[in-house]
């Protein structure tokens, strides 16, 4: 019976991974520099840091979602956005599995990186001092990392 079971989950999780995973976006650093602005360039393929209070999403509250500058995904919702006080646009959580994790040890600390699943595009750190209220985390995300569409918008 054990067996019946586990063969099941892992049928169903089979599925969830065909229906549910994006397809991976790869583009040569040439067509990357050519498609984003300097300033996405350097942040998303080059894992830069837009200075504090400098980026258009820093006080953004309108309704919609954020999506990844380089390959358009869907990555955070504007009812997830708080006012972290840091200069960068901040969010609780992020969209299902369109967000990835990676461990970065640059400058002598140990942070998680988060990048966009799709285009492995950089996007910001996650760090564990969020809202305690909500999930306790803390996205802090490049304004030049995102593209925001309306949620009024068709398209
Ligand atoms: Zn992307």
């Amino acid at each position: 019976m054990k067996k019946i079971i586990l063969t099941f989950a892992l049928f169903l999780l089979s599925i969830h991974q065909t229906t549910f995973a994006q397809e991976k976006v790869h583009k040569s650093d040439a067509e990357w520099k050519k498609e984003l602005t300097q300033e996405q360039y350097y942040i998303l393929r080059q894992k830069g840091t837009e200075y504090a209070f400098s980026g258009e999403y820093n006080k953004h509250y309108k309704k919609g979602i954020y999506h990844c500058a380089g390959c358009k995904t869907p990555l955070f919702k504007s009812e997830n956005k708080f006012d972290s006080g840091t200069g960068w646009p901040s969010f609780d959580r992020h969209i299902n599995s369109n967000v990835g994790f990676l461990e970065d040890r640059k400058y002598g600390m140990v942070r998680t990186e988060i990048i966009c699943n799709v285009c492995d595009g950089h996007l910001g750190h996650v760090f564990p001092d969020g809202p305690r209220e909500t999930t306790g985390k803390r996205y802090c995300v490049n304004s030049a990392s995102l593209t925001f569409k309306n949620a009024e918008s068709k398209k």
